[in-house]
């Protein structure tokens, strides 16, 4: 279990090599991993005790240039999962055209039970444990799953106290305040609903009132959900960790997004609208009442996954549609939000029954290529307004788009995942070529 979500990326990777033009040694080159680094990280907690902690940086590719990708805080975090993550980023990069290669992090920690200075103790030790392997030039992480701005501020002050000097370009995705850039908080979420947008139009469907359910509430799925109700689809259903807030005719996103960023949990405000729905004498045609009236109801994360709707975005972990619920899944498309979401035999069976899966390293590189920008407005010390970061953010992930259908349409291929692949094994492969074997 622990190897399935590296197992998982092989297989696609396998998947894809049928169709690509990749030379075989350079292909087994591309399976594995650089280089991956285990630290051992005792941290003082507040309470006094002493806690060693474990934590990995893995580099998994290079050919492209810098290696890039989050680090993430989770209780079951493993080397295997964070190898896997590292591929994946270097398939992301590299189908949407950056010059990086890819990387991930990772610490075994339940950040929850942890006080906010047990937590900056914990990362600045890991940040010492890592940092002979990052650096502007060689490796920059970026937050992940629970890890945010602040956590990037305490990496890049820790790495510059090394240095002497203060190096905001060795990590990406830091408060804007020390070289953050504008839109970079939302940019994952904002990529995954500028794809949602781009597959209706080659669907040839109309995104508005299209239903869409998506699991996990937090940076991403809060975002999407946002951006997607602007853009008039109607979020009838989302979760977390305590379960998933469904109401067909559309959840009140910003009421929800308003309650989670104060701290909520997604159970907790369904019992408050529940809570408030009137007894007696509402009246449903009072625009004052309807939304008490519209009170969401509960259902479980494996409930949401199985709803009848439009568009399904898995926003949370890896692994939850698999060979056990795929043929319950009634969903006529998949936005691969989160990273790894889909088994690979699960997704043999929605490729057969012509369900569009837009595969995760296009659908969330938008939070990659605003860490980029952020990277190149360091270099550049200069910053850019929030409508520059967002037109080339849009610019740069359509075009992802628009060349991952041509991939699938001319060359006839299964799926828009193997088409992903297809693209991002050349683009790396051909690097490695260029540059041939050292030595
Ligand atoms: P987050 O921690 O902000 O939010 C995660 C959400 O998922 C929370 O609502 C949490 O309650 C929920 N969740 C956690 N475990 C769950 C479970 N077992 N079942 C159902 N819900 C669960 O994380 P995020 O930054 O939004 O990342 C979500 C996914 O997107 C991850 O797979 C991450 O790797 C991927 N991703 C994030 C970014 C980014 O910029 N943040 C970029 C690319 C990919």
């Amino acid at each position: 279990m622990a190897d399935a979500p590296f197992e998982n990326m092989l297989a696609q990777m396998d998947r894809a090599k049928e169709y690509a033009d990749v030379d075989d040694g350079i292909f087994e080159r591309l399976k594995h991993p650089e280089r991956t680094l285990k630290v051992t990280l005792p941290v003082e907690l507040e309470s006094g005790d002493v806690e060693v902690f474990e934590g990995y940086r893995c580099q998994f590719n290079s050919a492209r240039g810098p290696f890039k990708g989050g680090v993430r805080f989770h209780p079951s975090v493993t080397q295997r999962e964070v190898e896997a993550l590292a591929g994946w980023m270097t398939w992301k990069t590299a189908l949407v055209d950056l010059p990086y290669g890819g990387a991930k992090g990772g610490v075994i920690c339940e950040p929850k039970e942890l006080t906010d200075r047990d937590l900056e103790r914990l990362t600045r030790r890991y940040t010492e444990g890592i940092r002979r392997m990052i650096g502007p030039e060689t490796d920059v992480p970026a937050p992940d799953m629970n890890t945010n701005p602040q956590t990037m501020a305490w990496m890049m002050d820790t790495y510059s106290m090394y240095e002497g000097h203060t190096v905001p370009q060795v990590v990406t995705g830091k408060p804007l305040e020390i070289g953050g850039t504008p839109g970079r908080v939302e940019a994952t979420g904002r990529g995954v609903s500028i794809v949602t947008g781009r597959l209706f139009e080659y669907l040839d469907r109309d995104l508005t009132d299209a239903t869409v359910a998506i699991q996990g509430f937090g940076n991403v799925g809060s975002n999407a959900a946002k951006l997607l109700d602007e853009a008039g689809a109607r979020i009838v259903a989302t979760s977390d960790v305590t379960g998933a807030a469904y109401d067909p005719d559309g959840l009140d996103v910003d009421a929800l997004d308003a309650h989670v960023a104060a701290g909520g949990l997604i159970d907790e405000y369904v019992a408050g609208t529940l809570r408030d729905v009137p007894t007696g004498d509402g009246d449903r045609n009072d625009d004052r009442d309807r939304s008490r009236w519209d009170a969401p109801e509960m259902l479980s994360n494996d409930e949401l996954l199985t709803l009848d709707v439009d568009v399904l975005i898995p926003a949370a972990v890896e692994g939850v549609i698999t060979e056990a619920n795929v043929h319950d899944l009634r969903a006529s498309a998949v936005v691969e939000a989160a990273n790894g979401p889909t088994t690979v035999a699960a997704d043999k069976v929605l490729s057969g029954r012509d369900v569009q899966v837009v595969p995760d390293i296009l659908a969330n590189a938008g939070g990659v290529i605003v860490s980029y920008l952020e990277w190149v407005q360091n270099a550049q010390e200069f910053s850019w307004p929030l409508e520059t970061v967002n037109a080339e953010l849009e610019r740069r992930i359509g075009t992802a788009f628009d060349q991952t259908i041509e991939q699938y349409d001319e060359k006839d291929l299964p799926d828009l995942r193997t088409a992903a692949y297809t693209l991002a094994l050349e683009r790396t492969a051909s690097a490695h070529e260029y540059r041939g074997l050292f030595p």
